[in-house]
């Protein structure tokens, strides 16, 4: 067999001696030889050892950059061809499914880099697929084969915008290199140009878009390629990611153009060290963009924490507190009580023993409350030393109980810290929320019970004499 890898797209006719002519082209195969992808097979019967051969290629605009044939016995053609139409699977498989993945989460996240990352991925790999052969077998793509050149200047121009978009917004370009924000427009916008061009049926246009092909290459490359390392030195993480993923690309396919120089001439293996580069590519980049959206959502919550949680006691705030209370009063069917908790001659603490140590009182003062409250109990600072307890679920007669036990808990920590200061204790007022009450008129209530503790003593609880008229909902 006379194997040859990577012909590019154009007719191949072999002469022998003693043989008809035999002609081939990766976009219309001779069906009566297995041809794995990109390769042009020729069967040899017969041949005299010494017999010259005569390769015969037809130039046009695709040749390979460098291109290898071999004579091999049938047997060591198939396992070569075997192993070769497994590796391009497997890479043009990782670069589909990474697309999906990436189309998926971009609709799922409406995240438009996912997007552009699918796009750049799918072009990339039907690039592959056009520039391998396997469009043509074993895909058998008929509208591929029918202008393979337009539809490899397609793919191309659609993975060089994506690419250029999706690196723009996955390295945060605009925050980080505020000035650069036309240059990646601009150089996506040639891409553009360059498929438009192609699509269009006047062959002057297709020639134009053909001839510009290589220069907007060449020119953004480099471009993209510098603007990522300057925004990774502002400290985009993502462009150090971007980086990591696409140099072997880059090194790979500037190593390929330099054999159209005659340079590299022996790395028959930069074709497939390409497909490989491609492959590794999609999947750094799949991992940073799952590792940025990781971190949106971490920051996210973050904030979302930040602004419901007391900063010093770490129990809910003001505002989260009676936001979570309105929600009871609007949706809870059984019955609803709250705890106003108020630190006794707090301010007695504070001036003898100092603010620090009053801190640490209200910190201590929450962890022995929350350790006897329930689950789904709400405990939150209103403000100052005065605390809410909200009990779901629970009668004026359950909340008084509860209250007893925060006293006893509290009094039994002896939350002083100061040695010549008596142990901390607390005043509670109870009430248990009405049918149709709004949650000013609940508090109130509260508060005044509270307040008549304090009256009465100090370190005790005190429920709101009105009785509770909540009739169960339903
Ligand atoms: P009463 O038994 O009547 O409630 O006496 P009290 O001293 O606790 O009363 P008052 O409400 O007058 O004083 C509350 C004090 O709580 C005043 C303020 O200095 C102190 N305080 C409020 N917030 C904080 C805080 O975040 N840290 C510290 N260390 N003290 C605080
Ligand atoms: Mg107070
Ligand atoms: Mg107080």
């Amino acid at each position: 067999m006379l194997a040859i890898d990577q012909p590019g797209l154009g007719v191949v006719r072999l002469y022998a001696a003693d043989q008809a002519p035999q002609q081939q082209a990766l976009e219309n195969l001779d069906r009566g030889v297995l041809h794995p992808p990109g390769q042009l097979v020729f069967r040899l019967e017969n041949l005299r050892g010494d017999a010259p051969l005569w390769l015969f290629f037809q130039a046009n605009a695709w040749l390979g950059s460098s291109m290898h044939f071999a004579l091999r016995s049938p047997q060591a053609w198939a396992v070569q061809a075997n192993g070769w139409l497994a590796f391009v699977t497997s890479v043009l498989t990782v670069l589909s499914v990474m697309s999906l993945m990436g189309l998926w989460f971009g609709l799922l996240l409406r995240d438009r880099a996912y997007l552009f990352y699918a796009v750049y991925v799918l072009a990339y790999a039907l690039l592959s697929a056009v520039s391998t052969g396997y469009a043509f077998h074993p895909l058998e793509l008929g509208w591929v084969a029918d202008d393979p050149a337009m539809v490899a200047r397609v793919a191309g121009g659609m993975a060089g915008a994506a690419s250029i978009l999706f690196a723009t917004r996955f390295a945060d370009l605009p925050r980080y290199l505020p000035w650069s924000r036309h240059i990646p427009q601009g150089l996506a916008g040639l891409f553009l140009g360059i498929v438009l061009l192609s699509l269009v049926p006047w062959t002057a246009a297709r020639a134009l878009g053909g001839w510009l092909q290589n220069p907007v290459v060449v020119l953004a490359g480099p471009s993209v390629l510098t603007l990522l390392v300057l925004a990774w030195l502002r400290g985009s993480r993502y462009a150090g990611f971007f980086l990591l993923g696409w140099s072997p690309l880059v090194i790979l396919t500037v190593c390929d153009s330099l054999q159209s120089f005659n340079l590299l001439q022996s790395w028959t293996w930069l074709q497939r060290a390409s497909l490989a580069a491609a492959a590794f590519e999609a999947l750094v980049l799949i991992a940073g963009l799952a590792d940025r959206t990781l971190a949106a959502r971490r920051d996210h919550r973050q904030a979302l924490h930040r602004a419901e949680v007391d900063a010093l006691t770490g129990t809910y705030n003001r505002g989260a507190l009676l936001r979570r209370l309105q929600n009871m009063l609007e949706t809870e069917t059984g019955p609803l009580s709250v705890l106003f908790v108020d630190l006794d001659h707090f301010k007695r603490l504070n001036d003898h023993a100092g603010h620090q140590a009053g801190d640490q009182a209200l910190v201590a003062l929450v962890r022995t409350l929350r350790l006897e409250l329930r689950e789904h109990d709400v405990l939150g600072r209103y403000g100052g030393e005065e605390f809410m307890v909200l009990l779901p679920g629970q009668s004026l007669s359950q909340a008084l109980g509860v209250a007893e036990r925060l006293l006893e808990a509290v009094r039994n920590r002896r939350l002083a810290i100061s040695a010549d200061l008596p142990g901390l204790t607390i005043s509670i007022g109870a009430a248990e929320a009405q049918m149709g009450e709004s949650m000013p008129q609940l508090l109130k209530r509260a508060d005044q019970a509270m307040y008549a503790a304090k009256h009465n003593g100090r370190d005790q609880v005190q429920a709101d004499p009105r009785l509770p008229a909540r009739a169960p909902a339903g």
